[in-house]
């Protein structure tokens, strides 16, 4: 039997590629450009950032696959609660920021900011606790841009505000270890929540090994899909938060499948952020009702696809990085649109 080697599937030959603008930066992005593709089983999602080497943009691109192709792992139930997301802004900005995650009881703060000071930290999350009084759950994102004394600092600072957690507070897993000792130490409870340590790492386990996180955050595109991202929280054993990257509301009702299939859900998740966009594709966003989104598929809208497609170059862009990274996909993600080839051994 001949083997034909694709560069990509004909399937994908539908990818629509989008560029919606965002009402804050976040990451430094101001328009967000992804992927969308429809097949068989539904709508998914490709939307690695535009940084990202082919073998990290293959992860997300089986996410996509098992979305649109594959099937996801029943829910345990059927709505999911979501917190509200602040990002790096001036504190006075916080209370206009909030009203788009109508009954969030729960927010997470991005800090560590480049250019920002930790007393801009520690006004931001006064503001967020002044606002959503004392019962509300706050958690701290530092997206590791801190030292381990750097990190050792603020959380102790912070630690006054009663966190929830702090999301990866330092950049390695080792230093999340030592942050996790020497807070201990002192008696500071503040738990550590690991996100880039288990997303973007070759092997997201050795936060457990070293036992440098109390729980981990999880993001179903980065991970690959919602199957492999539930195989990865049971291998932990720790609880874990589900979170998005930046989706629409297509990869948004992927982190609700995920989130509505753990075993055990203790936190909000970060599921609620279509509306740090100016628009989406679905014609009715997967925004959160009283705090919570319902478990769903998510189609887009051929209208909605046309308004907020991006340019022509860009759209090109993107189908030459699909043909770059269509090597780096595992052969099970390959096989569910027909691709027997192999992945690239590399
Ligand atoms: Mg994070």
């Amino acid at each position: 039997m001949g083997c034909r080697v694709l560069s990509s599937p004909q399937p994908l030959d539908g990818l629509q590629v989008v560029g919606i603008p965002m009402r804050v930066s976040f990451r430094g992005i101001t328009t967000r450009e992804v992927a969308l593709i429809e097949g068989p089983n539904g709508w998914g999602e490709w939307g690695p950032f535009l940084d990202y080497p082919p073998p990290e943009a293959a992860r997300w691109l089986a996410a996509a696959l098992e979305a649109a192709w594959g099937t996801w792992p029943a829910p345990v139930r059927h709505t999911v609660p979501v917190n509200a997301t602040v990002p790096a802004i001036p504190a006075d900005d916080v209370p206009a920021i909030l009203t788009r995650f109508p009954g969030a009881t729960t927010a997470k703060i991005k800090v560590a900011q480049p250019g920002q000071t930790l007393a801009d930290d520690l006004d931001r999350v006064t503001a967020v606790r002044a606002a959503l009084g004392p019962s509300a759950r706050i958690r701290v994102d530092a997206n590791g841009a801190w030292s381990l004394a750097e990190a050792s600092e603020a959380l102790t600072k912070l630690a006054a505000y009663d966190l929830e957690y702090a999301e990866q507070p330092c950049a390695t897993v080792e230093d999340l270890a030592a942050l996790r000792r020497d807070l201990a130490r002192r008696r500071i409870d503040v738990p550590i929540a690991a996100d880039e340590s288990i997303r973007k790492a070759d092997d997201p386990l050795r936060v457990r090994d070293l036992h440098a996180a109390d729980l981990i955050v999880v993001k179903v595109a980065p991970l690959g899909g919602v199957a492999a991202a539930l195989d990865i929280v049971a291998a932990t054993g720790l609880p874990a938060v589900v979170s998005s990257a930046l989706d629409t509301s297509i990869g948004i009702a992927a982190g609700v499948a995920l989130a509505a299939a753990l075993p055990k859900l203790e936190h909000a998740c970060g599921l609620g952020t279509v509306g740090l966009f100016t628009g989406d594709v679905a014609a009715s966003p997967l925004r959160p009702v009283a705090g919570e989104l319902p478990v769903c598929r998510v189609a887009a809208d051929p209208d909605l696809l046309t308004r907020w497609a991006a340019p022509p170059k860009r759209a090109a862009w993107w189908r030459e990085r699909l043909t770059a990274t269509w090597p780096h996909l595992p052969a099970a993600a390959r096989a569910l649109v027909g691709d027997r080839t192999s992945p690239r051994a590399d």
